[in-house]
């Protein structure tokens, strides 16, 4: 089990945000992630990636414990651990989160010479293999401002695939994205999906999610409120809240 999380609690402020979120992914499965706005969705994601921190409950990340709650305590492992953690993990966001004022090629290079220490040579090799197979390789002394959205999101995963995450959680990949320039992201993600890449996707394609996944999470108001195979959520789920989602999507 790559991700196993037992009974995460979050609140903003006085309001619950996550209540009781329990979830396991396997390697090589692929997990979306549905649900209204506001329902926790991104907070998830930032509770297992270390970008917040839970109030109580467990979180293991491939093996190693991050976050404990015993005897209503809830400790964070020493920061050694959690950088270990953090190794394993990839985020990619709805806003691509790239350096303006880097080229193409800088934002793939640099974090590998930060954060894994790989020499210059070694991480432009990488990432001139990343950009060839998401098709921008023409594009490596391009700025973010010079690449249209879809072309910022493949570099924004091509920079996270650098550091050779085991699993990669995306954040509305696609939302910030005008309909035209949705499929190519969606193209890219479904072939890392036949790699069997490792990845929690949050996302409002439901076509997609159907397509890609080996599970759906159904989020609502910081609960889980149903989980299944595409079929058992989008083909005949007996839950009222599933259905009402849905319904509103198409
Ligand atoms: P989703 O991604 O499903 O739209 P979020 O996880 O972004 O939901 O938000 C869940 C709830 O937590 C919302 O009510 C949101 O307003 C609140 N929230 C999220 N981040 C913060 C924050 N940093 N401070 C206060 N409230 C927050
Ligand atoms: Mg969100």
């Amino acid at each position: 089990m790559l991700v196993k999380a037992y009974n995460i609690k979050k609140k903003f402020d006085d309001v619950n945000v996550l209540e009781n979120i329990s979830l396991e992914v396997k390697e090589g499965e692929v997990v979306s992630i549905i649900g209204p706005s506001g329902s926790g969705k991104s907070t998830l994601l930032r509770c297992l990636t270390q970008l917040e921190r839970v109030d109580s409950g467990k979180i293991e990340i491939d093996g190693k414990v991050m976050v404990d709650t015993k005897d209503g305590k809830t400790v964070y492992a020493d920061t050694n651990t959690l950088h270990e953690i953090q190794l394993k993990v990839g985020l990619v966001f709805q806003n691509f989160n790239l350096f303006p004022h880097y080229s193409v090629l800088k934002n793939i290079i640099d974090p590998q010479i930060v954060v894994l220490k790989r020499s210059k040579d070694e991480a432009t090799k990488i990432a001139m293999e990343l950009l060839y197979k998401m098709n921008l390789a023409d594009k490596s002394h391009a700025y973010p401002c010079e690449l249209s959205g879809g072309q910022q999101q493949r570099i924004a995963i091509a920079r996270a695939l650098a550091l050779n995450p085991k699993i990669l959680f995306f954040d509305e990949p696609t939302s910030a994205l005008d309909p035209e320039l949705t499929g190519e992201i969606l193209k890219v993600i479904k072939n890392l999906a036949k790699e069997k890449m490792t990845m929690v996707i949050v996302t409002h394609e439901m076509a997609f999610a159907k397509e890609v996944s080996d599970r759906v999470i159904f989020m609502d108001k910081g609960f889980i409120v149903e989980q299944g195979t595409p079929q058992e959520i989008f083909g005949n789920s007996v839950n009222q809240r599933t259905k009402e989602f849905l319904s509103q999507m198409n």
